[in-house]
């Protein structure tokens, strides 16, 4: 069993000790956690479970503490998919509910599977997610300054179980101060995505992300037979020309755990139950 979780993006320049310091134990305590829920658990409930405890984190861009788009607004998404039945599931742009996985966990077993705007916010009312701001003080401060919250970041997670089943999960309060309407790459496959050779999860600037399809290619690399450290470096190498900014994370059907970013640094944490690797 594996798992490799990330929290966006950390600028070292516009960020304390304290603030790493504190999403280093944070990202510890919740790697080690969901590993031990790994145990018990598919790898599909569990990269649900990990990313809600990053979610209900205010540390992170991703339900509680997630950054305000330019009309005041917040909008998140989240999105899953797993190698045993290869389903994407997702919510784009859904407002006001404390837990956008949990709406994206709640669609994958129906047809229509990814959500936006007033269609997701409509399925989670009726589905029992009760009204829930996400904002927090904070970022409504550097709203209002118009400040980005730099290196606030957007959350994710890998597992592998048992039984080499693999899944991966992504959910995302967006840039910080986009237009209303823009697409974030977390709830689409280019973010997200896995199947029985290898899942990825995607952080950085969504149209980067999108641009290169960051996490479908490493994932159909891996499938055609490239190493996971292969498919990286390809994937990455083609972000260059444009500079593009991205971190991922990844795990393979072997068990290799992989994670790479174009820029530093990638905040993230695994743990296989001996070792545990975070960010320095
Ligand atoms: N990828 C996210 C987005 O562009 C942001 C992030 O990862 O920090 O919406």
């Amino acid at each position: 069993m594996k798992l490799i979780i990330h929290g966006g993006f950390f600028s070292e320049s516009s960020q304390s000790h304290e603030t790493k310091k504190a999403k280093q134990d944070a990202l510890e305590r919740i790697v080690k956690q969901s590993y031990e829920y790994l145990k018990n658990h598919t790898a599909l409930e569990t990269i649900v479970y990990a990313v809600e405890q990053m979610e209900n984190d205010e540390l992170f861009n991703a339900g509680i503490g997630s950054q305000i788009q330019s009309d005041g607004k917040i909008r998140m998404s989240a999105s899953m998919m797993d190698s045993v039945t290869e389903r994407f599931s997702g919510v784009i742009n859904i407002e006001d509910v404390k837990n956008p996985i949990r709406v994206a966990e709640k669609l994958f077993t129906y047809d229509d599977r990814v959500l936006g705007g007033e269609g997701a916010i409509s399925f989670a009312r009726k589905n029992g997610f009760e009204k829930f701001s996400t904002e927090i003080p904070q970022r409504r401060k550097e709203y209002e300054e118009k400040v980005a919250a730099q290196g606030t970041g957007t959350v994710g997670c890998v597992a592998l179980d048992a039984k080499g089943n693999i899944a991966a999960a992504t959910s995302t309060g967006g840039k910080g101060f986009e237009m209303p309407g823009r697409i974030s790459d977390s709830a689409t496959t280019a973010g997200n995505y896995a199947n029985a050779f290898c899942g990825v999860s995607c952080t950085g600037v969504g149209e980067d992300i999108v641009s290169a399809s960051v996490a479908t290619k490493i994932v159909t690399r891996v499938t055609d037979g490239m190493s996971i450290k292969a498919a990286f470096d390809r994937t990455f190498a083609e972000l260059k020309p444009y500079d593009g900014f991205a971190g991922a994370i990844a795990i393979d059907k072997e068990g290799n755990v992989y994670h790479q970013d174009s820029f530093p640094k990638m905040v993230f944490a695994s743990f296989d139950g001996t070792n545990f690797e975070t960010f320095d």
